[in-house]
């Protein structure tokens, strides 16, 4: 069942010589239960196509055409009064830094019964076990005490789980998590990953994966979107995206992952676009090593090539 589609989203921003597209026809979908990674280098818009489902996107963007169905329900259509309903009880953002998320001002326990209130309408003892619960299963030791300590007393890896647990207390069906452990050592960002992976599994949530670490994705997707200069490039399973990669920026990720891996550190030649050049033809064609004529002058449309996996490529015209 799917839970989440975004259809043929187009997103730009107002600059002040004019409207400048940043996200060209992006569509993706979510299944309940399943794990969709989004991934690319920084600034490819990964980051904000999905805040568009939130609607947390800065002043200046704005959406030109597509859809955000929740349920069957497009979310381009509520207003912020219908989205407050939405954004931490349906679906719940886990931010790369988590205190853009807490406020160091009030304690663990205030924030997780102010939001408890707010989504659940409980209060007093109720609420109070539903908070500690909520801490209990993302592994806060001597949760009923934690309670009482401030943000500032906890690493960021403890205040990723108080997140984690904000949105298991509201009873959330989706989960954005935004590069979620990119701040974080490596031994923490595998507990981190460890704990969504559990939570997502006995809640059965869905989760919407960002990030640039492809070591993540096969750890943790069932299928992955590729992004580069704000479109999808590859959309596939994650074991048709692994084995059989099609998109030449898809093999070029992974090779440089494979040569971490030999210790032999590679990066992808050049840089990608910014959203102010004017791009004509397939936006990788400058970084791509099997650049055809026709790929300097056609942007290439995302389409079916292999059972469910799609890909944007003038070599499977
Ligand atoms: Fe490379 Fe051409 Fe495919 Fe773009 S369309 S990725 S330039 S082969």
């Amino acid at each position: 069942m799917k839970i989440l589609e975004v259809k043929n989203l187009n997103l730009g921003f107002d600059l002040s010589d004019g409207f400048c597209q940043a996200i060209y026809g992006v569509s993706f979908d979510l299944e309940k239960g399943e794990t969709l990674a989004i991934v690319g280098e920084s600034g490819c818009g990964k980051t904000i196509s999905t805040m568009s489902i939130l609607q947390l996107l800065p002043e200046t963007a704005r959406i030109t055409g597509g859809e955000i169905l929740y349920n069957n329900n497009n979310l381009l259509g509520f207003n912020q009064k219908q989205m407050q309903k939405i954004r931490g009880k349906k679906i719940a953002l886990i931010p790369q830094d988590p205190m853009t998320s807490l406020n160091p001002l009030y304690t663990i326990g205030n924030q997780l019964l102010e939001i408890i209130e707010l989504h659940q309408g409980l209060r007093g003892k109720e609420a109070f076990d539903i908070a500690v619960e909520a801490l209990e299963r993302v592994k806060i030791p001597d949760a009923r005490e934690k309670m009482k300590a401030y943000p500032h007393e906890f690493s960021g890896g403890m205040k990723q789980r108080v997140i984690i647990a904000m949105a298991l207390a509201c009873n959330a069906e989706v989960i954005i998590a935004d590069e979620p452990t990119t701040a974080l050592d490596v031994t923490v960002q595998a507990q981190i990953m460890e704990i969504l992976r559990e939570v997502k599994s006995k809640y059965n949530l869905s989760l919407i994966l960002i990030t640039h670490d492809l070591g993540i994705v096969a750890e943790n997707a069932d299928k992955i979107a590729v992004m580069y200069a704000g479109r999808i490039v590859e959309y596939a399973s994650k074991d048709k995206l692994f084995n059989n990669p099609k998109h030449p920026y898809t093999r070029a990720l992974l090779n440089v992952i494979l040569d971490i891996n030999t210790t032999d550190v590679k990066t992808i030649e050049g840089q990608p676009p910014s959203i102010t050049d004017k791009i004509t033809g397939c936006p990788f064609h400058p970084r791509c090593q099997d650049c055809m004529e026709i790929c300097t002058k056609i942007d290439p449309q995302l389409k079916e090539i292999n059972h469910c996996a799609k890909t944007a490529c003038h070599l499977y015209d």
